[in-house]
């Protein structure tokens, strides 16, 4: 019988691997605990080499730029792996777009405009990467990812490299079939012939509403609840009485009410308290359950230990930039993948 290592794979050659590494200052919630081991591989086959040789109990969280994620203040256990620049790449051949998964949706929509390719143009306002987008069957204006994908590439948790045709993420609303710990490295996408200008002049209409309806500017998680069966969950959230309602640092947003707010110095903690108030407020004045469409991940840390009363966190490495310690509020992440 083997031994389960102790420790997870280190660095070498292809891969990056780093204790204790801050989330926060790349989440654009900008909170959150550390991840207990964050892993950048420089290439999918390096991937998948690194978690064939990991603990198959360690769990494995792939993140993009966390435009879709409440990471817990007590940090994110296992493994957690981050895509460098170099699986950023776009790239159009045969009227159909291939990206690394690293790559920001802007750069996918631009890149088929570019190339007179249409029904891509939803993803410019989508501030998130391809391998996010892929997971959480991303969309705007009535399309989303099932409509464009062909294929993706996934290194699985057990560390094979496969092509998954886009029937077999078996997409619904906001959600895949994409199983815990696998990873999607690069996707194939088409769209239909059309008129670079015509299909920038749509990027730009969509660009220009989003700023006019949304907290771009903010640090926040996106959409917070999946918009239940004939109904805007802003609207349900409005009627409720929650627009502008604060937690500590944590707001809904004033603009649109469907978007939490990190006003400065929240926790992730104030972030999901603040919208489990926001559920319990539309139960109880509508009847209807909202649905997080936000991922929450890791640990959650009792706030006497946020509030730094004394014990340690829950991770066995040790939260050296802390709740408290979070990192100041930096500019926003606008391109996807690391250098
Ligand atoms: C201002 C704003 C506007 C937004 N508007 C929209 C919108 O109109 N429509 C919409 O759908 N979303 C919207 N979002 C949410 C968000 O941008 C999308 O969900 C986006 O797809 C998340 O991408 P990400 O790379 O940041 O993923 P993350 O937030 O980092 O992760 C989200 C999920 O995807 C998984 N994941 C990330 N990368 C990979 C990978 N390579 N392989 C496998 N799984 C992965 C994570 O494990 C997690 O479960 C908005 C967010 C913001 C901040």
């Amino acid at each position: 019988m083997s031994v389960p290592p102790l420790t997870p794979p280190a660095s070498g050659r292809g891969i990056k691997v780093e204790a204790g590494a801050s989330l926060a200052a790349f989440i654009w919630f900008r909170t959150g605990g550390p991840a207990e081991t964050l892993v950048r591989p420089d290439t999918a086959t390096d991937l998948a080499a690194y978690l064939r040789d990991l603990d198959p109990s360690t769990p494995v969280l792939p993140v993009g730029v966390g435009s879709n994620l409440i990471v817990r203040d007590g940090g994110v256990p296992g493994v957690v792996v981050r895509l460098p620049k170099a699986m950023a790449k776009v790239s159009v051949q045969d009227g159909r777009v291939r990206a690394g998964a690293g790559a920001m949706g802007i750069t996918v929509a631009s890149a088929a405009r570019d190339a007179g390719i249409a029904g891509l143009e939803f993803l410019r306002g989508i501030p998130g990467t391809v391998g996010g987008a892929v997971r959480m069957n991303a969309g705007a204006y009535g399309r989303d990812v099932s409509d464009i994908l062909i294929e993706a590439t996934v290194v699985t948790r057990e560390g094979s490299v496969e092509t998954w045709p886009a029937a077999r993420f078996g997409y619904v609303y906001r959600h895949s079939d994409l199983p815990a710990g696998a990873v999607v490295v690069e996707a194939v996408f088409s769209g239909t012939p059309g008129e670079p200008s015509v299909i920038g002049a749509e990027m730009d209409r969509i660009a220009a509403e989003r700023e006019a309806s949304q907290p771009l500017r903010s640090r926040t998680g996106g959409s917070t609840f999946k918009n239940p069966e004939g109904h805007k969950a802003w609207a349900l959230i409005d009627a409720a009485g929650c627009r502008g309602l604060t937690r500590g640092d944590a707001q809904v947003s004033e603009k649109h009410c469907n978007f939490l707010l990190n006003l400065g110095s929240a926790s992730s903690a104030e972030i999901e308290a603040l919208g489990e108030e926001v559920r319990d407020k539309v139960k109880a004045h509508s009847g209807v359950a909202l649905e997080w469409e936000i991922q929450r991940v890791g640990i959650s840390l009792p706030s006497r230990m946020r509030e730094g009363a004394g014990g340690g966190p829950a991770l066995s490495t040790s939260d050296a930039a802390g709740d408290g310690g979070r990192p100041p509020l930096g500019p926003l992440p606008h391109a996807g993948g690391e250098a």
